[in-house]
């Protein structure tokens, strides 16, 4: 399995070059004689802690040397458990003394949305590499601070776009451009969960940016744009929200949005937070390329059908994990002095795009987005 991401990782183009996980162009073995990066994980929250930490014992290039948490009994547990000390442990108020710490080489920003900004710009000016959650931040004003700050730091910024290191997305991708199926013509992703507690950061506007389209919507987003390797140049949307429901009294649940590409493909996805939906289909004149689930944490599966019938391939195995290509790809950037392949810019695309999307949801009418 994994000889085949590599492959897929070398043959696939656009974003997708042979920069991530598993690129070859280290051994392995000199890989590990090499300094590790050191990451600092800002927010011990579900996916900071639950998702991201755990994942550095499958790294070759990064490890976790620092935590930083407003809980401080609980950044000592997590310390406890993950051999980090206790010396670099920060919380919110004296985080800024991270720039006086060389074990920390990148930031990870595992924090609500309406927080990335001000602790990349903080990490940034503190000479720290940033890696920042998706969706990069709650407008696309922020995202270009985010960016400028980085810049004038001389620091990297990348967006945790994970998708763009799971190997069966990337065999998805490699095969469309690789025109198995033919002529792309139409795109559709459907994404969605069940929101719960209405009192959570997500379904607070000033805290999320936006409802279902900025938390899981963005996936269908940014892969219409990966599975078709094109910008879209126009939106239409339409919203469906109870606002009687009390987890929506702020943020949207149901939003579709079509998006029309140069080429001609016609990409439409659907984005909600109340019903659970994961799935893309991309259809080309001699074949349709499935993934479902398709950006879950596991279980991705790969359809493709042509006129030489129906292949699937199953869900990666255990190892090389998404998450750990993730990791090891900024660092190898860093190291490297590459620009990861999602870089802030990536962030702010996927931004602009969406605020078109409710722009045309609020004002009913087709947006033309800038080039
Ligand atoms: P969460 O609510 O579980 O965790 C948020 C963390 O931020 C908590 O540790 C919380 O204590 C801390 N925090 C600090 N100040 C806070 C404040 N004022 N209000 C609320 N929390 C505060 O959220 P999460 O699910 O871990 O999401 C964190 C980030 O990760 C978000 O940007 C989210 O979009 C992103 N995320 C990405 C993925 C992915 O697959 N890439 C999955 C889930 C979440």
């Amino acid at each position: 399995m994994v000889d085949r991401y590599r492959r897929g990782l070398v043959a696939a183009g656009g974003v997708f070059a042979a920069t991530a996980l598993g690129a070859p162009a280290l051994a392995a073995g000199a890989a590990s004689q090499e300094r590790k990066i050191g990451y600092a994980v800002v927010g011990l929250g579900g996916y900071g802690l639950g998702i991201i930490i755990p994942q550095f014992k499958n790294c070759r290039r990064s490890r976790l040397v620092a935590l930083v948490s407003g809980d401080p009994a609980k950044a000592r547990r997590v310390a406890a458990e993950y051999g980090v000390p206790e010396r670099n442990l920060y919380d919110y108020k004296n985080f800024d003394a991270i720039r006086d710490n060389p074990d920390i080489d990148v930031v990870y920003v595992c924090l609500p949305v309406s927080m990335h900004a001000e602790y990349t710009i903080r990490a940034a000016r503190a000479g720290k590499h940033v890696m920042c959650e998706k969706p990069m931040a709650v407008s696309s004003a922020e995202c270009e601070r985010m960016i400028a700050a980085c810049k004038e730091a001389g620091k990297k910024l990348m967006i945790g776009y994970r998708c763009h290191f799971e190997p069966n997305n990337l065999e998805a991708i490699r095969r469309a451009r690789a025109g198995e199926i033919g002529k792309l013509r139409y795109f559709r992703s459907e994404h969605g969960f069940v929101a719960g507690n209405p009192s959570a950061w997500r379904l607070k506007k000033a805290m999320s940016g936006g409802g279902s389209l900025m938390d899981i919507g963005i996936y269908a987003l940014n892969a219409a744009r990966y599975m078709t390797g094109e910008e879209p140049v126009a939106v239409y949307a339409t919203e469906r929200t109870d606002r009687s429901d009390p987890r929506f009294r702020e943020v949207e649940d149901m939003i579709e949005f079509e998006l029309e590409f140069p080429s001609g493909v016609l990409g439409s996805c659907m984005s909600m937070y109340s019903a659970n939906r994961n799935q893309i289909l991309l259809m080309g004149e001699r074949g349709r390329i499935e993934l479902e689930p398709a950006t879950s944490y596991r279980g991705i599966r790969l359809r493709v059908g042509s006129g030489a019938g129906e292949e699937i391939t199953p869900p990666p195995g255990p190892g090389a994990t998404m998450w750990a290509g993730q990791l090891d790809h900024l660092a190898e950037c860093i190291v490297q002095n590459r620009t990861p392949i999602v870089a802030g810019e990536e962030g702010l695309r996927d931004i602009r795009i969406i605020e078109a999307v409710y722009q045309s949801a609020r004002e009913r009418r087709r947006i033309v987005l800038r080039a």
